[in-house]
């Protein structure tokens, strides 16, 4: 299929200034560039990017709070642990202080570009990218669907370690599902020059966040050395 948009508009996942170019290489027809907006399933517009690459929150709308592990905040400059959403706009259905897990650092001087509002960079949802040394990859980039699994779940367990846990749907050939998998993860590793990573099969039941909540790929938290 060819289309020549005019504007594109992402969300959902962490889109890096690598991606930016490949798709504006790939839609030469680009008018208005890309919205780089960003948002989430509670609010679907919590910020909005400025043409000097910073998220601006409208704060008639939303209070977006960087905080630390134990929800306390963080000084601008500082890169958060997690942030906290408060949704101004909804009077159904109130949120107040809900945890995003995002992992936020608000600039501490006014942005070039004379909005008002205040403004941050986003480090990523803990749950949408993976991290090894210098390379940051999109959960997307990676396959983990298995039709003989129910769900399959990677976990980073050190830098360059990750395991593959799996709910599988029958007790044929278990091996065979894993080895699938991780020859799976293996190449897409090996295709953006991290052919060391070592990847484990674990008999541990897929891991559920404290909410309940399933992620296909639990990554490591940024060690402290790395916050600057
Ligand atoms: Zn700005």
């Amino acid at each position: 299929m060819q289309i020549e948009p005019d504007v594109l508009k992402v969300a959902g996942e962490t889109f890096t200034p690598e991606l930016r170019k490949r798709a504006q290489k790939a839609f030469p027809s680009l008018q208005f560039d890309i919205l780089d907006g960003y948002g989430c399933t509670e609010c679907l517009f919590m910020a909005f990017g400025c043409d000097c690459g910073r998220q601006h929150v409208p704060e008639d709308w939303v209070i977006l709070e960087a905080v630390d592990e134990n929800h306390q905040p963080v000084a601008d400059g500082t890169l958060s642990a997690t942030a906290l959403l408060t949704v101004l706009a909804n009077e159904a259905q109130p949120l107040i202080r809900y945890e995003l897990g995002d992992r936020l650092r608000f600039y501490q001087d006014p942005c070039p570009c004379d909005s008002p509002f205040r403004s941050f960079e986003v480090e990523g949802r803990q749950a949408t990218v993976v991290r090894v040394g210098e390379v940051t990859l999109s959960l997307l980039a990676f396959d983990l669907e298995h039709e003989d699994a129910r769900r399959v779940q990677m976990i980073q367990t050190a830098e360059d370690v990750f395991e593959i846990r799996a709910e599988l749907l029958t007790d044929e050939n278990p091996d065979q599902v894993f080895e699938q998998v991780i020859r799976s993860v293996v190449e897409v590793f090996t295709k953006n020059g991290l052919a060391g990573v070592k990847i484990h099969k674990s008999d541990a039941p897929p891991q559920l966040t404290a909410s309940g909540k399933f992620h296909e790929v639990i990554s490591r938290p940024l060690t402290p050395a790395r916050e600057g």
